[in-house]
């Protein structure tokens, strides 16, 4: 019988989401809705050293920025089938696996201390072993239920001295699976240490928790990060010493996030140099060396759309193997296929995501873009009707990346320049475009037109009068109405401002300047 397909986003609450694990998360869910299955969260905190308090609220309210909707998980209303969902209120349920592996011989209790696995560590080191592990070969020179006599094991165990359970991984022995996206993977037995299972706080491993869990949970597909390739084989063996191999989940690792020149793994430190973020949100956290706070910015506070940090996301380690880049959360899942998932590692390219962030910018109404505008004005105090708004991000739209643009490039709507771009006045101030401009200026608020082409109609004709070509004079204008030398079509600016404001502003701008213009 065909299984539902069922999958599960796995993160340990150590701190923010880095952009990596939003898109496993991703990954999981396009896959999940496109194969009609569901998709499931689970906290993963048995190491309680390891433990930041936020960040489960952090991943909460990320995968809903993201749009990353869960069918069952810690935060759900009503408890899911499988709940609870936080590994540490699963902690009795993991005992008796760890027993099930020891009664079959495939677990074992080890007493070591830490001193003598120190010691052990460093005669293997001595003895130029270059990877010295507690393995098949070790473990008979150690303290443990396979070395020491069954009455010394009994009264270990009854005198509650410390231990941890291992897993009693063979010697020799050929460990194979097909992931979805490397294909056959075979690793030898030999090169897999006796991992432990249980450690002596009475916690599971994530090794054992994940894999008792994946499998209570009926998990189908375990997609996720290429980091944790190498604890498939452990996983395969659990699986195998369990005899829940006929229901093993299918296992797809992603391929790595590069830094942008390609050198190495994207790390938050990358983000900080080159200044974007790696985090979904803003993130709170302490400096661990001068347990000062430290603020890490994030993708929503910067500025950008969910569905363009989504799209993106989607795009780094998957292409749908059509020219076509814009894909909404419903295309996304659509045209998803792990088959199409690369092996090779993806370069994070910071200039495509702001890219894919101005394209759903525009790509929204104006009146919609006006509310971000409306929203900087009220904070600043400054009053403006929506008609207003709407026609200044209409004519804004095409040059800002960010909603935040709007007001940062559009303060000389609402406030007339103090001074002039330097370089424009030096190079195109002078006598003639003093006078053609105070002549336009004059005449511009008795103009019945005030629309961009009645202003442009008007400022044709005053310089044909005056034998001044609009070339000259264009680009001392914009810097006499706004103060800068760059911005949106100079007409509209003009018509938005209005006739007197606009007079207003060249005239002001012809008396200071006065002193500019060399005999
Ligand atoms: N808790 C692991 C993590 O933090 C989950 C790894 C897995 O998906 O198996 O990424």
């Amino acid at each position: 019988m065909e299984r539902e397909v069922r999958v599960r986003f796995a993160p340990s609450p150590t701190g923010p989401l880095h952009i990596g694990g939003v898109r496993t998360a991703l990954y999981n869910y396009l896959f999940a809705r496109k194969m009609g299955g569901k998709m499931l969260l689970r906290i993963e905190d048995t190491d309680q050293n390891r433990f930041v308090p936020g960040a489960e609220q952090y991943i909460a309210e990320s995968l809903k920025w993201c749009g990353i909707e869960l069918d069952e998980s810690p935060w759900s209303e009503t408890p899911g089938p499988h709940a609870p969902y936080r590994q540490s209120e699963r902690k009795p349920m993991y005992m008796e696996y760890a027993m099930q592996l020891i009664n079959s011989g495939h677990a074992y209790y080890a007493f070591d201390t830490p001193e003598e696995l120190d010691a052990m560590r460093a005669r293997l080191t001595a003895a130029k072993v270059p990877n010295p592990q507690y393995n098949s070969i070790t473990r008979t020179q150690m303290r443990n239920s396979l070395t020491l006599p069954e009455d010394e094991v009994k009264q270990l165990l009854d005198s509650g001295s410390p231990y941890v359970i291992r897993l009693k991984v063979p010697r020799k022995e050929e460990v194979r699976f097909n992931d979805m996206i490397r294909g056959w993977v075979v690793v030898h037995s030999s090169s897999i240490d006796d991992k432990v299972l249980m450690k002596s706080d009475g916690m599971p491993t994530y090794h054992l928790a994940n894999i008792v869990d994946d499998h209570l949970m009926e998990i189908t597909h375990v997609i996720r990060g290429e980091e944790w390739l190498p604890s498939a084989p452990l996983h395969v063996l659990l699986y195998r010493y369990f005899g829940w191999e006929d229901t093993m989940p299918q296992f797809a690792h992603l391929p790595l996030l590069l830094k942008p020149d390609g050198t190495g793994k994207l790390s938050k430190r990358d983000g900080d140099r080159l200044g974007f973020p790696v985090f979904p949100l803003e993130w709170h956290g302490t400096d661990v060396e001068t347990g000062q706070p430290t603020v890490s910015s994030g993708y929503r506070e910067s500025g950008y759309l969910p569905d363009a940090f989504i799209n993106f996301l989607a795009f780094l380690g998957w292409n749908p193997g059509s020219q076509q880049e814009i894909f909404s959360m419903p295309e996304l899942i659509e045209a998803f296929s792990i088959e199409r998932v690369s092996k090779s590692p993806a370069r994070f390219d910071q200039n495509k995501v702001r890219w894919y962030n101005e394209h759903y910018l525009r790509a929204k109404p104006d009146t919609e873009l006006a509310q971000f505008l409306l929203a900087a004005l009220q904070e600043h105090n400054i009053a403006c009707s929506a008609e207003k708004a709407v026609q200044i991000v209409g004519a804004m739209k095409e040059r800002v990346t960010f909603p935040q643009d709007f007001w940062r490039e559009a303060q000389y709507f609402f406030i007339a320049p103090e001074s002039y771009d330097e370089q424009v006045i030096s190079k195109k101030w002078n006598a003639a475009t003093a006078s053609a401009l105070l002549e336009f200026a004059q005449e511009l608020p008795a103009h019945s037109d005030t629309t961009p082409e009645g202003i442009k109609t008007l400022l044709t004709m005053v310089l044909e009068r005056q034998g001044v070509k609009i070339g000259q004079v264009l680009q001392a204008l914009r810097v006499v109405v706004t103060g800068v030398a760059a911005g949106p079509d100079l007409m509209a600016i003009m018509s938005i401002l209005g006739a007197q404001e606009t007079a207003q502003r060249i005239t002001t701008a012809v008396e200071r300047l006065a002193s500019k213009i060399s005999a």
